[in-house]
Formats: C-alpha cells, structure tokens, sequence
C-alpha cells in the first residue's frame, strides 16, 4: 500500500503528493520544519519538537494555519493510517504559493505537510565502532545572518559541510562558527567526554537546539553525570576520552576518529555506551 502523506487536511498517495511550483519553500527555501520520532506508536518528545516549529515559524513571521494540538492528531493520525509505529516523521510548513519575488506578504495558504516513513538508521556498525568525522571548512551560519535555532528549509550551508564529509568519506562532518569554536555537525549536535564530565557547544554557538541534545543533558545529569555547556575548540575534540553525536533519527552516535585523530580509545567510549542504553530504555527502542 503506497504511504500516505497529510497536505493541509488532506491524505494523498505519495507519488500525489504535490505541492504549488509557487510555493516559497521550493523557491526561496522560505518555510521550517520538524525531523521526530515514533517509538511504538508515540512520538519522542513531541511537545518540545511543536514549541521549537512554532519558535521557528515565529523567528520568520510565518503563521501555522493550524493550533499545536491540531497539528499533533494529525500527526498521529498519519502514522496511524500508515501502520507505523516505529518511525521517521518529517513536519513542513512551507510559507505557501505567491509571486516570483521574495516578498512574504504576497503569499498564502502556508502548506502543512507530513511524511511519515519507516526509519532508515545508521547501520549497526556505526554504533557498534564508531563514526569517523572531519571538519568542514564551511563555517556555521554566521548567527546574525541567521540563527541557528532556526529549523528552516534553507539547508545549503548544511549540506555544504555535508559535501565536503561526503569527498573525505565520511557521512558527517564537524562544522565550526564563526568564531572558529566548535558548533555542530551537519544534522547533528555534538558531544565530549572528557574527565568523566559531558560537555557540549552552548546554543549561543550558533547551534540548533537538539531536542536529542536536552534529552542526553537530561539523562546525563539525572545518571549523576556532570553536565557542562560550554564554548569548546576543535583541540577540545581531539583531545577528548570519547566523542558522540546526537540527532532525532541518528540518536546517538559515538565518533571514534576527528580529522585522522583518534579518540581515546579509538572505540565506542563506556559514557557514550551508557547514555545509548540509558536513552533506548527511555524511547523503548
Ligand atoms: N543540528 C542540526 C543542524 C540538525 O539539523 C539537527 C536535526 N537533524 C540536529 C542538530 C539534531 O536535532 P534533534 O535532536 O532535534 O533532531
């Protein structure tokens, strides 16, 4: 049975799925977006994914055509129809059709749409080895061009560093601000442990506010792990007793090699492993 994806109120099949070639988000990228999770029928940390699309939408004065609670039944609903419980959900609302030029106001009908799929992860070994990752030349997006908590349809400056991870061999890649300390990865947060302490990049990197992120400084700190958001330096990374990754659909990913250096051990650190098994028997992966 082809998927089905949710249009502003309306089911279609995926080949039907379409949307106006006017559309903003198609010509200017001009819309946001949401990347969750289901684990057995219920979406991981949905209220916090709806505050930051919301938050986002917001930020570039684009209205949702639909309340929080709405878009959350619908949401289920499409996953329902779908038979998925264990899942991928992509969220769009894009600005919606108008002119040829940049102008906002000219535009209406904001499309919300959702796509839900079946999960396509990292395969096993990344878990079980480790990533190796490289830095990226392209810079973060300079925040006051444009934040980084921003979850935009504009993801050229991630898919640049993306690019360049892909020529190195690597499915992702280390991107720093423009300040030259450490930011994120191309869809990824970034994590250190070092000294039994877990430190991470402060959102006033210039970073997206990884709702993968909150929950793994949750968990850590709950676990009794001392918890440090601070600014740190790619010395920082390769100097560190082990490196992850955190995403909606990577989870978390331990990174055992940055720039042909190793990381501690060269393999998945204890931490890193701790915090997957801790984060899994919370999602009930
Ligand atoms: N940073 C960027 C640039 C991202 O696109 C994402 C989401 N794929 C993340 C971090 C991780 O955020 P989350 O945990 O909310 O999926």
């Amino acid at each position: 049975m082809a998927l089905k994806i949710y249009i502003s109120g309306e089911y279609f099949d995926k080949e039907d799925a379409k949307i106006s070639v006017y559309d903003h988000g198609l010509l200017y990228g001009d819309g946001v977006f949401e990347g969750m999770r289901s684990y057995a029928g219920k979406v991981f940390r949905i209220k916090e994914h709806l505050v930051r699309l919301w938050e986002s939408a917001h930020a570039i004065c684009l209205q949702i055509p639909m309340t929080p609670d709405e878009v959350a039944k619908a949401i289920q609903q499409t996953l329902e129809l779908n038979g998925i419980k264990d899942g991928y959900i992509r969220l769009v609302v894009t600005r919606g059709a108008g002119t040829l030029g940049l102008d906002p106001n000219l535009t209406s009908n904001p499309r919300v749409i959702i796509i839900t799929d079946r999960i396509t992860l990292y395969p096993k070994e990344f878990y079980d080895n480790g990533l190796e990752i490289v830095t990226a030349s392209t810079i973060r997006n300079h925040p006051q061009a444009l934040s980084g908590r921003i979850k935009s349809l504009n993801y050229l400056n991630n898919i640049l560093a993306k690019l360049e991870g892909l020529k190195a061999g690597c499915v992702e890649a280390l991107m720093l601000n423009h300040k030259g300390d450490v930011a994120e990865c191309t869809a990824d947060n970034i994590f250190l442990v070092k000294n039994e302490a877990v430190l991470t990049p402060p959102i006033d990197a210039g970073i997206l506010a990884g709702i993968t992120r909150a929950a793994v400084i949750d968990l850590a700190k709950a676990s009794g792990r001392h918890v440090r958001e601070m600014t740190l330096s790619r010395h920082d990374v390769y100097t560190a007793d082990e490196c992850f990754l955190t995403g909606s659909a990577a989870e978390i990913v331990p990174v055992v090699k940055v720039d042909n250096r190793q990381i501690g051990t060269g393999k998945p650190g204890p931490v890193t492993k701790d915090l997957l098994a801790r984060f899994r028997r919370e999602t009930g992966a």
